[in-house]
């Protein structure tokens, strides 16, 4: 597959299902389109499955599996390595695909591919990952020990934003831990699990192992219902999580479910400015401000902190460029499909109505050669409080409100109070002002002078309140708890034959 940085012509291409090692046609029946939403045109055709595929793909998994489980970790360790390699020496033109689909720029994508990557990286160590514990001893003659096995067929569900990492979150641990993985992407950047899953192929994976299904809540739901899948992880906008993680923990299936986020920046009085603010930049726009943990609000603590990060970064944005996702020299491209442009748009009418300060206005704006692209230039709201509707709820695009608090208490309140809680930044030349936001911040990713603190993949991924329901957080070691289930063996091997009289007993400490 293909990007063409020009317009898409001619006929469309159809994005297909993978099952078993091939690519499948979708066979009439519902589709949706794929965009290309530097043009704002249709690109591409999604045929959406019905529960019949799934039945196929879990079933095509379900036989594969064991097969897979019993191969020693370090051959399915080798297979990995292998998909690591095969995915780098093509992370251009995947790149080029990701960002014709999403609108991300071509370096975003390129860092979207890269930290799938470091996931597969890390399960690589899988034959070490997988050691389970041991206690000698415990009793006369008596062991016990641990294992962690394959729970079998597993499923991902995931957002539009990272079509490369989030998938790779999921699906390398799922699969290195020995289970098969149905992967359900979004419909608006679908393209890239088809190609990564052709790439696992290449590389050795046994066909059946990972499976691509296209579809919408239809398939969805199947997944949610389906008695041979195992356990789900998902992620996406909130109110989706939720609905996933009480549908699938209902049927009994384990459930990790991440959803939307407005994390907060922390600008104290004794910061480096320069610094902070060519971080919230970045983080605020970049991605067009599609990034879960992106930072869209930032709370400068003091009215004197407040004037000047406002003319800091007012003179840091008047220097951002917005541009096709093709185009090296863009910091940010368009945002997803026209309906979210249009939702954007909704929440800055919204703040305005609500009393905030729209200091720069977004809309209106056209690139040109571009004008059916789903383009906004950088919005700033000041003066925003915690009562208005578009500070409670995620926008989701390239809009930076700042919250003006008076002491750092206040400063901590605001994102503890707040709905999500997935990530918080504090800017400081102060341990102890950072000391005291760590403690007491209500988010689960937190970051000293760091905008975005995605943990790296040896640790875990994984936000508080409504940005996660479930227990067991992406990537790391909690990523391979969440895909094995624990067997603990307490075994006896005799060695003399007083033990015979004790054998209806149950084993005690003696
Ligand atoms: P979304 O919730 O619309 O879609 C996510 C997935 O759910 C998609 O695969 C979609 O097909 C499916 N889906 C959509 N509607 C459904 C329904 N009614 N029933 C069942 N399934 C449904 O999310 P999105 O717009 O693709 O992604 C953006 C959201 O994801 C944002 O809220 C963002 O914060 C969140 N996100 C969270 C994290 C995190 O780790 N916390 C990471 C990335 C994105």
């Amino acid at each position: 597959m293909t990007n063409q940085p020009n317009a898409p012509q001619g006929d469309l291409r159809q994005v297909p299902h993978y099952l078993s090692g091939s690519t499948v046609a979708a066979h009439g029946g519902r589709a949706s389109d794929v965009f290309n939403p530097s043009f704002g045109v249709v690109q591409a055709r999604l045929g959406l499955a019905e529960p019949d595929l799934l039945d196929l793909a879990v079933a095509q998994a379900k036989a594969a599996q064991p097969t897979w489980a019993a191969l020693n970790p370090q051959r399915r360790a080798r297979v990995m390595f292998e998909f690591k390699r095969l995915i780098e020496a093509e992370i251009q033109s995947l790149a080029e695909l990701l960002s014709a689909e999403h609108g991300k720029v071509v370096a975003d994508s390129k860092g979207d591919i890269q930290r799938g990557l470091d996931v597969i990286e890390f399960v690589c160590g899988i034959p070490h990952l997988l050691k389970g514990e041991h206690s000698e001893a415990v009793g006369p003659d008596i062991d016990v020990f641990s294992l962690r096995q394959p729970l079998g067929v597993v499923a991902g569900i995931t957002p539009f934003n990272f079509p490369a990492m989030i998938p790779l979150w999921m699906l390398a641990p799922a699969i290195a831990c020995g289970n098969a993985f149905i992967l359900k992407p979004s419909e608006r950047t679908p393209s890239v699990s088809v190609r990564l899953a052709e790439l696992a192929t290449q590389a050795g994976l046994p066909n059946g192992i990972l499976q691509v299904v296209h579809g919408d809540k239809v398939i969805v739901d199947a997944i949610l219902d389906h008695a041979d899948i195992k356990a789900v992880s998902f992620v996406g906008s909130s109110d989706i999580a939720q609905y996933v993680y009480q549908r699938g923990a209902a049927a009994g299936k384990r459930m990790q479910c991440m959803g939307g986020a407005k994390n907060h920046g922390i600008v104290m009085p004794d910061a480096d400015l320069d610094q902070a603010v060519a971080d919230i930049i970045g983080a605020a726009y970049g991605s067009a401000g599609e990034r879960c943990m992106a930072l869209p609000v930032v709370v400068p603590v003091g009215q004197q902190t407040a004037e000047r990060l406002r003319e800091a970064l007012l003179t840091a944005i008047a220097k951002l460029r917005v541009g096709v996702s093709h185009d090296p020299d863009a910091d940010y491209g368009p945002v997803v499909g026209a309906a979210h442009k249009a939702r954007i748009e909704d929440y800055i009418r919204m703040g305005v109505e609500e009393g905030a300060e729209l200091v720069l206005d977004g809309r209106g704006f056209s690139l040109q050669g571009h004008e059916d692209g789903y383009f906004l230039a950088p919005t700033l709201f000041d003066h925003v409080t915690p009562r208005m509707r578009s500070y409670q709820e995620e926008i989701f695009g390239p809009v930076l409100q700042i919250v003006r608090a008076n002491t750092l208490e206040e400063a901590i309140a605001l994102p503890s109070e707040h709905q999500y809680g997935n990530g918080a930044a504090i800017f400081t030349r102060s341990g102890t002002a950072a000391r005291e936001f760590t403690a007491k911040v209500q988010a689960g990713m937190v970051g000293i002078n760091v905008p975005i603190p995605v943990p790296v993949s040896y640790h875990s991924f994984g936000g508080w309140k409504r940005s996660a329901f479930g227990d067991l957080n992406q990537y790391g070691t909690d990523s391979i708890r969440f895909f094995t289930k624990t067997k603990t063996v307490t075994q006896r091997w005799s060695t003399h034959d007083s033990v015979i009289d004790q054998s209806f007993v149950i084993p005690t400490m003696r």
